[in-house]
């Protein structure tokens, strides 16, 4: 399995939601064995925080694939799917944190009101650090909540046809083309978004 540094060497740091999505994913390929080398295992993420790029880089489920299905309601909720059976996990970050030091919080409310002063840095990037430390070390009872289910498995990504847009000349794929006063045109053509 692909470990916390080949996940940070993707995303260009360590953070929280980064060990998070770790988590996540790591329990998941505990559960359903195999990386997905194809669309085998669908990921259905409920954000697209930092936690989103563990869960490709440990998973197999990538943005390019097409098995990587992004829901934008803001909450972290992660769902996996084995197409070939339909059986899904839900997890459900409910992770507390770790507690505050009064200079902490101090420092973390000059960081929010703009303050980069150097003192001010060092503090966050260390509590940063011990939170990411503390989520990679907690059980996973600590980070998440599961519910197993059985799901319709979503339809496969599409291979389609390219077609010509009548105005910019660009290939576009079929089925995102549009029609426009008799002309078959690419969507930032028929919306005029095209400089
Ligand atoms: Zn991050
Ligand atoms: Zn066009």
């Amino acid at each position: 399995m692909k470990g916390f540094d080949e996940v940070v060497g993707f995303h260009g740091h360590a953070c929280p939601g980064l060990a998070l999505g770790y988590m996540v994913a790591r329990y998941v390929m505990e559960e359903f064995g195999a990386r997905a080398t194809d669309e085998e295992l669908v990921a259905i993420v409920e954000n697209n925080s930092c936690a989103v790029d563990a869960i490709q880089v440990v998973t197999g489920c990538t943005f390019g694939k097409g098995n990587l299905i992004f829901m934008d309601y803001g909450k972290q909720v992660y769902t996996f799917l084995n197409r070939p059976t339909g059986d899904a996990i839900r997890l459900s970050v409910i992770w507390e944190g770790i507690p505050e030091s009064a200079e902490e919080k101090q420092m973390w409310q000059r960081y929010m009101s703009g303050d980069r002063s150097e003192d001010v840095l060092r503090v966050v990037h260390q509590r940063k650090a011990k939170k990411t430390e503390a989520i990679l070390n907690a059980p996973f009872d600590q980070i998440f909540r599961v519910q197993r289910m059985i799901l319709q498995p979503p339809p496969l990504a599409g291979i389609y046809p390219s077609v010509r847009c009548e105005s910019c000349g660009e290939k576009v794929m079929e089925t995102k083309a549009r029609l426009r006063e008799g002309k078959l045109l690419c969507i930032p053509c028929a919306e005029g978004y095209r400089r």
